[in-house]
Protein backbone atom coordinates (compact mmCIF):
# COMPACT_ATOMS: atom_id res chain seq x y z
CA UNK A 1 0.00 0.00 0.00
CA UNK A 2 1.48 3.42 -1.08
CA UNK A 3 1.04 5.75 1.73
CA UNK A 4 1.03 8.91 -0.74
CA UNK A 5 -2.10 7.15 -2.10
CA UNK A 6 -4.53 10.21 -1.16
CA UNK A 7 -7.01 10.73 -1.53
CA UNK A 8 -8.15 7.34 -0.89
CA UNK A 9 -9.54 5.77 -3.72
CA UNK A 10 -11.47 2.70 -2.36
CA UNK A 11 -11.74 1.36 1.09
CA UNK A 12 -9.45 -0.84 2.22
CA UNK A 13 -10.78 -4.29 2.40
CA UNK A 14 -9.90 -5.31 5.70
CA UNK A 15 -12.76 -6.45 8.01
CA UNK A 16 -15.82 -9.27 7.73
CA UNK A 17 -18.08 -8.79 10.53
CA UNK A 18 -20.36 -12.38 10.90
CA UNK A 19 -22.18 -14.10 13.56
CA UNK A 20 -24.21 -17.09 11.60
CA UNK A 21 -25.71 -19.93 12.90
CA UNK A 22 -23.47 -22.56 12.66
CA UNK A 23 -20.69 -20.74 14.79
CA UNK A 24 -22.69 -19.97 17.88
CA UNK A 25 -23.36 -23.90 17.60
CA UNK A 26 -20.12 -24.71 17.41
CA UNK A 27 -19.05 -23.01 19.56
CA UNK A 28 -21.66 -23.73 22.23
CA UNK A 29 -20.20 -28.01 21.98
CA UNK A 30 -16.73 -27.17 22.62
CA UNK A 31 -17.46 -24.15 25.55
CA UNK A 32 -21.32 -24.50 27.26
CA UNK A 33 -20.83 -25.95 30.69
CA UNK A 34 -22.13 -29.35 30.45
CA UNK A 35 -23.84 -28.85 33.94
CA UNK A 36 -25.59 -25.51 33.22
CA UNK A 37 -29.33 -26.31 33.44
CA UNK A 38 -30.25 -24.81 29.86
CA UNK A 39 -28.44 -28.09 28.54
CA UNK A 40 -30.60 -30.36 30.44
CA UNK A 41 -33.54 -29.09 27.94
CA UNK A 42 -32.01 -31.60 25.19
CA UNK A 43 -32.18 -35.38 26.02
CA UNK A 44 -29.02 -36.65 26.80
CA UNK A 45 -27.01 -32.90 25.96
CA UNK A 46 -24.92 -32.19 28.96
CA UNK A 47 -23.23 -36.08 28.93
CA UNK A 48 -22.93 -35.39 25.05
CA UNK A 49 -21.00 -32.26 25.93
CA UNK A 50 -18.97 -33.80 28.51
CA UNK A 51 -18.23 -36.41 26.39
CA UNK A 52 -17.42 -34.20 23.56
CA UNK A 53 -14.99 -31.86 25.23
CA UNK A 54 -13.25 -34.65 26.90
CA UNK A 55 -12.32 -36.02 23.62
CA UNK A 56 -9.14 -36.19 21.83
CA UNK A 57 -7.06 -32.68 23.27
CA UNK A 58 -6.22 -32.14 19.11
CA UNK A 59 -9.61 -30.52 18.69
CA UNK A 60 -9.62 -28.27 21.52
CA UNK A 61 -6.04 -27.68 22.17
CA UNK A 62 -5.50 -23.76 22.38
CA UNK A 63 -5.07 -22.82 18.84
CA UNK A 64 -2.91 -20.38 19.53
CA UNK A 65 0.13 -21.86 20.86
CA UNK A 66 2.20 -24.72 18.75
CA UNK A 67 2.40 -27.95 19.45
CA UNK A 68 4.09 -30.66 18.39
CA UNK A 69 0.21 -32.69 18.50
CA UNK A 70 -1.26 -29.59 17.39
CA UNK A 71 -3.51 -30.44 14.56
CA UNK A 72 -5.09 -27.54 12.65
CA UNK A 73 -8.91 -28.02 13.15
CA UNK A 74 -10.35 -27.53 9.99
CA UNK A 75 -14.52 -28.34 11.26
CA UNK A 76 -14.02 -24.57 12.77
CA UNK A 77 -13.71 -23.07 9.53
CA UNK A 78 -16.97 -25.03 8.55
CA UNK A 79 -18.70 -23.24 10.93
CA UNK A 80 -17.72 -19.43 9.88
CA UNK A 81 -20.05 -19.51 7.08
CA UNK A 82 -23.58 -18.45 6.68
CA UNK A 83 -24.94 -22.08 5.32
CA UNK A 84 -27.68 -24.12 6.52
CA UNK A 85 -27.09 -26.64 9.27
CA UNK A 86 -26.71 -29.31 7.01
CA UNK A 87 -24.00 -27.79 4.80
CA UNK A 88 -22.22 -27.76 7.89
CA UNK A 89 -22.87 -30.78 9.01
CA UNK A 90 -21.70 -32.15 5.81
CA UNK A 91 -18.53 -29.89 5.53
CA UNK A 92 -17.27 -31.45 8.64
CA UNK A 93 -18.09 -34.67 7.72
CA UNK A 94 -15.42 -33.96 4.80
CA UNK A 95 -12.79 -32.47 6.87
CA UNK A 96 -12.70 -34.48 9.84
CA UNK A 97 -11.26 -38.03 10.04
CA UNK A 98 -14.53 -40.47 10.02
CA UNK A 99 -13.10 -41.44 13.30
CA UNK A 100 -13.76 -38.05 14.67
CA UNK A 101 -16.55 -37.06 12.63
CA UNK A 102 -19.01 -39.00 13.94
CA UNK A 103 -18.73 -37.89 17.08
CA UNK A 104 -18.56 -34.22 16.18
CA UNK A 105 -21.99 -34.90 14.33
CA UNK A 106 -23.32 -37.07 17.17
CA UNK A 107 -22.61 -34.11 19.58
CA UNK A 108 -23.61 -31.15 17.16
CA UNK A 109 -27.16 -32.70 16.37
CA UNK A 110 -27.54 -33.37 19.76
CA UNK A 111 -26.59 -29.42 20.68
CA UNK A 112 -29.04 -27.99 17.46
CA UNK A 113 -31.96 -29.63 19.23
CA UNK A 114 -31.49 -26.46 21.77
CA UNK A 115 -29.41 -24.13 19.82
CA UNK A 116 -32.30 -23.99 17.20
CA UNK A 117 -35.13 -22.65 19.84
CA UNK A 118 -32.90 -20.16 21.17
CA UNK A 119 -30.92 -18.54 17.56
CA UNK A 120 -34.08 -15.45 17.49
CA UNK A 121 -32.97 -14.95 20.40
CA UNK A 122 -29.36 -14.98 20.34
CA UNK A 123 -29.55 -13.51 16.67
CA UNK A 124 -31.90 -11.14 18.38
CA UNK A 125 -28.60 -9.33 20.41
CA UNK A 126 -25.60 -11.02 18.14
CA UNK A 127 -27.08 -8.90 14.64
CA UNK A 128 -26.75 -5.54 16.51
CA UNK A 129 -23.66 -6.02 18.04
CA UNK A 130 -22.17 -7.16 14.76
CA UNK A 131 -23.66 -4.32 12.67
CA UNK A 132 -22.51 -1.39 15.02
CA UNK A 133 -19.16 -3.12 15.54
CA UNK A 134 -18.93 -3.51 11.45
CA UNK A 135 -19.41 0.10 11.22
CA UNK A 136 -17.08 1.05 13.75
CA UNK A 137 -13.80 -1.27 12.47
CA UNK A 138 -14.60 0.13 8.99
CA UNK A 139 -15.33 3.48 9.54
CA UNK A 140 -13.42 6.79 8.87
CA UNK A 141 -11.63 6.26 11.80
CA UNK A 142 -11.29 2.26 11.39
CA UNK A 143 -9.83 2.82 8.04
CA UNK A 144 -7.52 5.22 8.64
CA UNK A 145 -6.33 2.38 11.71
CA UNK A 146 -6.06 0.03 9.41
CA UNK A 147 -3.72 2.22 6.92
CA UNK A 148 -1.62 2.87 9.64
CA UNK A 149 -1.05 -0.83 10.57
CA UNK A 150 -0.62 -1.69 6.87
CA UNK A 151 1.76 1.21 6.37
CA UNK A 152 4.02 -0.41 9.34
CA UNK A 153 4.00 -3.63 8.33
CA UNK A 154 4.29 -2.80 4.43
CA UNK A 155 1.46 -5.23 3.87
CA UNK A 156 -1.01 -4.74 0.96
CA UNK A 157 -4.48 -5.40 2.44
CA UNK A 158 -5.63 -5.64 -1.12
CA UNK A 159 -3.66 -9.08 -1.35
CA UNK A 160 -4.54 -10.95 1.98
CA UNK A 161 -7.95 -12.71 2.67
CA UNK A 162 -10.19 -10.25 4.84
CA UNK A 163 -10.15 -10.72 8.34
CA UNK A 164 -13.03 -12.15 9.73
CA UNK A 165 -14.54 -11.11 12.78
CA UNK A 166 -16.92 -14.12 14.07
CA UNK A 167 -19.32 -13.35 16.69
CA UNK A 168 -20.56 -16.30 18.41
CA UNK A 169 -22.93 -16.40 21.55
CA UNK A 170 -21.28 -16.78 24.96
CA UNK A 171 -23.10 -20.36 26.70
CA UNK A 172 -23.72 -19.28 30.00
CA UNK A 173 -20.88 -20.35 32.78
CA UNK A 174 -17.91 -20.33 30.02
CA UNK A 175 -15.26 -17.51 30.24
CA UNK A 176 -13.75 -17.79 27.25
CA UNK A 177 -13.63 -14.36 25.61
CA UNK A 178 -12.48 -15.01 22.20
CA UNK A 179 -9.32 -16.77 20.21
CA UNK A 180 -7.77 -16.11 16.84
CA UNK A 181 -7.30 -18.90 14.31
CA UNK A 182 -5.29 -17.80 10.93
CA UNK A 183 -7.24 -15.08 9.73
CA UNK A 184 -10.74 -15.86 12.23
CA UNK A 185 -11.64 -14.04 15.07
CA UNK A 186 -13.98 -15.45 17.39
CA UNK A 187 -15.67 -13.17 19.65
CA UNK A 188 -18.07 -14.51 22.36
CA UNK A 189 -20.40 -12.03 23.07
CA UNK A 190 -22.28 -12.08 26.56
CA UNK A 191 -22.08 -10.12 29.18
CA UNK A 192 -21.57 -6.47 29.02
CA UNK A 193 -18.55 -5.87 26.92
CA UNK A 194 -19.18 -3.23 25.29
CA UNK A 195 -18.89 -2.53 21.11
CA UNK A 196 -15.56 -0.29 21.55
CA UNK A 197 -13.37 -2.89 23.91
CA UNK A 198 -14.68 -5.60 20.77
CA UNK A 199 -12.99 -3.03 18.19
CA UNK A 200 -10.26 -2.73 20.47
CA UNK A 201 -9.94 -6.12 20.21
CA UNK A 202 -10.01 -6.90 16.98
CA UNK A 203 -7.58 -4.37 16.01
CA UNK A 204 -5.29 -6.01 18.44
CA UNK A 205 -5.54 -9.30 16.66
CA UNK A 206 -5.63 -7.53 12.89
CA UNK A 207 -2.07 -6.40 14.25
CA UNK A 208 -1.07 -9.94 14.59
CA UNK A 209 -2.37 -10.81 11.52
CA UNK A 210 -0.64 -8.12 9.64
CA UNK A 211 2.95 -8.89 11.25
CA UNK A 212 2.51 -12.77 10.11
CA UNK A 213 2.34 -11.31 6.65
CA UNK A 214 4.79 -8.54 6.80
CA UNK A 215 7.99 -9.22 5.16
CA UNK A 216 10.08 -7.01 7.62
CA UNK A 217 9.76 -9.10 10.94
CA UNK A 218 12.65 -10.91 9.99
CA UNK A 219 14.66 -8.21 10.32
CA UNK A 220 13.97 -6.98 12.87
CA UNK A 221 14.05 -10.31 14.83
CA UNK A 222 18.06 -9.98 13.42
CA UNK A 223 18.73 -6.62 14.59
CA UNK A 224 17.31 -7.88 18.39
CA UNK A 225 20.49 -10.33 18.12
CA UNK A 226 23.18 -6.87 18.64
CA UNK A 227 21.32 -5.97 21.90
CA UNK A 228 22.47 -8.98 24.34
CA UNK A 229 19.58 -9.38 27.20
CA UNK A 230 17.28 -6.18 26.49
CA UNK A 231 17.33 -7.30 23.28
CA UNK A 232 16.11 -10.62 23.77
CA UNK A 233 13.19 -9.29 25.96
CA UNK A 234 12.39 -7.09 23.60
CA UNK A 235 12.53 -9.76 20.65
CA UNK A 236 10.48 -11.99 23.13
CA UNK A 237 7.84 -9.01 23.49
CA UNK A 238 7.85 -6.52 20.98
CA UNK A 239 5.02 -8.51 18.32
CA UNK A 240 2.75 -8.95 21.62
CA UNK A 241 3.83 -4.90 22.70
CA UNK A 242 2.88 -4.07 19.18
CA UNK A 243 -0.57 -5.65 18.61
CA UNK A 244 -1.44 -4.23 22.46
CA UNK A 245 0.38 -0.20 22.07
CA UNK A 246 -2.23 -0.75 18.35
CA UNK A 247 -5.11 -2.03 19.63
CA UNK A 248 -5.65 -1.38 23.63
CA UNK A 249 -3.91 2.22 22.36
CA UNK A 250 -4.15 3.42 19.02
CA UNK A 251 -7.27 1.76 18.04
CA UNK A 252 -9.16 2.72 21.61
CA UNK A 253 -7.87 6.23 21.84
CA UNK A 254 -9.87 7.04 18.71
CA UNK A 255 -12.85 4.14 18.66
CA UNK A 256 -13.61 4.34 22.53
CA UNK A 257 -14.82 7.36 24.39
CA UNK A 258 -13.46 5.98 27.33
CA UNK A 259 -9.91 5.76 26.87
CA UNK A 260 -7.91 6.52 29.80
CA UNK A 261 -3.90 6.08 29.16
CA UNK A 262 -3.37 4.85 33.10
CA UNK A 263 -5.27 1.95 32.31
CA UNK A 264 -3.69 -1.64 32.00
CA UNK A 265 -3.65 -2.44 28.44
CA UNK A 266 -2.59 -5.89 28.53
CA UNK A 267 -2.65 -8.55 31.65
CA UNK A 268 1.51 -9.11 31.92
CA UNK A 269 3.39 -6.25 33.64
CA UNK A 270 6.32 -6.22 30.81
CA UNK A 271 3.90 -6.52 27.77
CA UNK A 272 1.84 -3.74 29.46
CA UNK A 273 4.81 -1.52 30.33
CA UNK A 274 6.43 -2.03 26.89
CA UNK A 275 2.92 -1.12 25.13
CA UNK A 276 2.13 1.89 27.16
CA UNK A 277 5.46 3.23 25.96
CA UNK A 278 5.42 1.96 22.47
CA UNK A 279 1.94 3.50 21.91
CA UNK A 280 2.79 7.21 22.87
CA UNK A 281 6.09 6.83 20.52
CA UNK A 282 3.69 5.13 17.83
CA UNK A 283 1.12 8.25 18.14
CA UNK A 284 3.76 10.79 17.88
CA UNK A 285 4.40 9.21 14.41
CA UNK A 286 2.14 7.37 12.54
CA UNK A 287 3.95 6.34 9.80
CA UNK A 288 6.59 3.98 12.11
CA UNK A 289 8.04 1.28 9.98
CA UNK A 290 8.70 -1.83 10.80
CA UNK A 291 12.12 -2.91 10.28
CA UNK A 292 15.97 -2.82 12.07
CA UNK A 293 15.26 1.07 12.97
CA UNK A 294 12.42 -0.15 15.03
CA UNK A 295 13.74 -2.79 16.19
CA UNK A 296 16.71 -0.49 17.62
CA UNK A 297 13.91 2.12 18.72
CA UNK A 298 12.25 -0.70 20.35
CA UNK A 299 14.98 -1.60 22.49
CA UNK A 300 15.20 1.96 23.54
CA UNK A 301 11.82 1.55 24.67
CA UNK A 302 12.65 -1.47 26.62
CA UNK A 303 15.88 -0.49 28.51
CA UNK A 304 13.56 2.69 29.52
CA UNK A 305 10.60 1.02 30.38
CA UNK A 306 11.71 -2.22 31.76
CA UNK A 307 14.81 -1.54 33.12
CA UNK A 308 17.22 -4.27 34.69
CA UNK A 309 15.36 -4.00 38.49
CA UNK A 310 12.03 -5.17 36.54
CA UNK A 311 13.31 -8.24 34.77
CA UNK A 312 11.55 -11.37 35.79
CA UNK A 313 12.59 -15.08 34.38
CA UNK A 314 9.47 -15.18 32.26
CA UNK A 315 10.96 -12.13 30.20
CA UNK A 316 13.20 -14.47 28.92
CA UNK A 317 10.72 -17.20 28.78
CA UNK A 318 8.08 -15.80 26.91
CA UNK A 319 8.97 -17.41 23.34
CA UNK A 320 10.79 -21.28 24.13
CA UNK A 321 11.56 -24.59 21.98
CA UNK A 322 11.75 -27.07 23.74
CA UNK A 323 12.81 -30.75 23.73
CA UNK A 324 11.31 -33.28 25.95
CA UNK A 325 11.82 -37.15 26.45
CA UNK A 326 7.75 -37.80 25.64
CA UNK A 327 4.79 -35.78 24.62
CA UNK A 328 3.14 -35.94 28.48
CA UNK A 329 6.48 -34.02 29.30
CA UNK A 330 5.77 -31.88 27.08
CA UNK A 331 1.76 -31.27 27.84
CA UNK A 332 2.86 -30.55 31.40
CA UNK A 333 5.12 -27.90 30.20
CA UNK A 334 2.47 -26.15 27.73
CA UNK A 335 -0.19 -26.95 30.48
CA UNK A 336 1.77 -24.87 33.44
CA UNK A 337 3.47 -22.54 31.35
CA UNK A 338 3.57 -19.00 30.82
CA UNK A 339 5.58 -18.32 27.30
CA UNK A 340 3.09 -17.25 24.69
CA UNK A 341 4.42 -18.70 22.18
CA UNK A 342 6.71 -22.07 21.99
CA UNK A 343 7.57 -24.66 19.36
CA UNK A 344 7.92 -28.04 21.06
CA UNK A 345 9.47 -31.73 20.31
CA UNK A 346 9.49 -35.14 21.66
CA UNK A 347 11.56 -37.37 22.10
CA UNK A 348 14.66 -35.23 22.19
CA UNK A 349 16.61 -35.42 18.79
CA UNK A 350 20.26 -36.92 19.21
CA UNK A 351 21.82 -34.56 17.69
CA UNK A 352 20.84 -31.38 17.69
CA UNK A 353 19.11 -29.44 15.22
CA UNK A 354 16.80 -26.26 16.18
CA UNK A 355 12.92 -25.65 14.61
CA UNK A 356 13.50 -23.86 11.31
CA UNK A 357 9.97 -22.40 12.76
CA UNK A 358 11.54 -20.58 15.71
CA UNK A 359 12.78 -17.01 15.43
CA UNK A 360 16.70 -17.06 16.34
CA UNK A 361 16.36 -15.42 19.88
CA UNK A 362 13.74 -18.00 21.99
CA UNK A 363 14.87 -19.55 24.89
CA UNK A 364 16.30 -23.32 24.50
CA UNK A 365 14.39 -25.12 27.24
CA UNK A 366 15.55 -29.01 27.28
CA UNK A 367 13.48 -31.26 29.49
CA UNK A 368 15.12 -34.74 30.58
CA UNK A 369 16.17 -36.96 32.98
CA UNK A 370 19.40 -38.15 33.51
CA UNK A 371 18.94 -41.34 31.31
CA UNK A 372 17.90 -38.73 28.54
CA UNK A 373 21.10 -36.66 28.51
CA UNK A 374 22.89 -39.98 28.30
CA UNK A 375 21.37 -40.12 24.93
CA UNK A 376 21.56 -36.71 23.38
CA UNK A 377 24.98 -36.25 24.26
CA UNK A 378 24.57 -32.46 22.10
CA UNK A 379 22.89 -31.45 25.71
CA UNK A 380 25.38 -31.59 27.99
CA UNK A 381 28.11 -30.13 25.38
CA UNK A 382 25.95 -27.38 25.03
CA UNK A 383 25.01 -26.58 28.67
CA UNK A 384 28.58 -26.91 29.70
CA UNK A 385 28.06 -29.88 32.16
CA UNK A 386 30.54 -31.74 33.50
CA UNK A 387 30.94 -35.04 34.56
CA UNK A 388 31.48 -33.93 38.43
CA UNK A 389 27.87 -32.03 37.59
CA UNK A 390 25.93 -35.23 36.61
CA UNK A 391 27.03 -37.08 40.06
CA UNK A 392 26.02 -34.36 42.05
CA UNK A 393 22.91 -33.27 39.97
CA UNK A 394 19.86 -33.44 40.33
CA UNK A 395 20.48 -32.79 43.98
CA UNK A 396 18.32 -34.71 47.21
CA UNK A 397 14.74 -33.40 45.71
CA UNK A 398 15.57 -35.18 42.82
CA UNK A 399 14.44 -31.73 40.56
CA UNK A 400 17.20 -29.05 39.74
CA UNK A 401 17.37 -26.43 36.85
CA UNK A 402 20.31 -24.97 34.58
CA UNK A 403 20.47 -21.32 32.73
CA UNK A 404 23.03 -20.76 30.52
CA UNK A 405 22.77 -17.16 29.21
CA UNK A 406 23.92 -17.42 25.21
CA UNK A 407 26.23 -14.66 23.50
CA UNK A 408 23.20 -13.13 22.37
CA UNK A 409 21.18 -12.65 25.48
CA UNK A 410 18.64 -16.03 24.97
CA UNK A 411 18.63 -18.65 27.46
CA UNK A 412 19.61 -22.06 26.94
CA UNK A 413 18.05 -24.26 30.06
CA UNK A 414 17.66 -27.42 31.54
CA UNK A 415 15.23 -28.63 33.79
CA UNK A 416 16.40 -31.62 35.06
CA UNK A 417 14.45 -34.54 37.14
CA UNK A 418 15.77 -37.99 38.33
CA UNK A 419 12.57 -39.83 37.27
CA UNK A 420 9.75 -38.85 34.48
CA UNK A 421 7.42 -38.07 37.49
CA UNK A 422 10.25 -35.94 39.44
CA UNK A 423 10.22 -33.95 35.94
CA UNK A 424 6.80 -33.39 35.87
CA UNK A 425 7.67 -32.00 39.08
CA UNK A 426 10.43 -29.97 38.25
CA UNK A 427 8.31 -28.16 35.21
CA UNK A 428 5.59 -27.62 37.46
CA UNK A 429 8.05 -25.98 40.33
CA UNK A 430 9.81 -24.10 37.03
CA UNK A 431 6.88 -22.78 36.03
CA UNK A 432 6.12 -21.26 39.87
CA UNK A 433 9.40 -19.49 39.60
CA UNK A 434 8.31 -17.10 36.69
CA UNK A 435 8.09 -14.15 38.72
CA UNK A 436 11.28 -14.89 40.58
CA UNK A 437 14.52 -12.94 38.88
CA UNK A 438 16.58 -14.44 36.42
CA UNK A 439 19.57 -16.10 37.46
CA UNK A 440 22.12 -18.14 36.76
CA UNK A 441 23.74 -21.63 36.48
CA UNK A 442 22.24 -24.66 38.69
CA UNK A 443 19.32 -24.31 41.07
CA UNK A 444 17.05 -27.10 42.71
CA UNK A 445 13.53 -26.84 41.71
ZN1 LIG B 1 -1.89 -10.50 21.30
Amino acid sequence: MSRSATPRQRALPVFEVLAPYTASMLHGVEHADPEHEENRVAEGLPAMLRAFQARSPNWLRSPYHQHIDATFVPHRACAYRDVPFETFLECVRRVLPARDAGFALEALRAYHVLAAQQWRQWSGYLGPIARELSRKVQGREGQELSEILFGAAGVDPFKLPRFQIVLVRQPPGSRLLGAREERTLVLAIGGDRSVASLAETAFHELAHYAVQYSSRVERIEIEFQNFGDIGAIAANHWNEALATAFGQGLAASRLNPRFCFQRSMYGNETVDALAHALYLVWRGDPYLELGPTFARRFVNIAKESWPPNKWQRSDFLARAEVYAPSSGALDTFQDRMRAQRFWGRAPIPAHFSRDPQAPPMVARIILATPGDLKAAPWVTQSLGITADDLRRQPGHTGKAELWRRQPNGARLILVLGRTPNLLNEAIVHFWAKADARPSEGWAEL
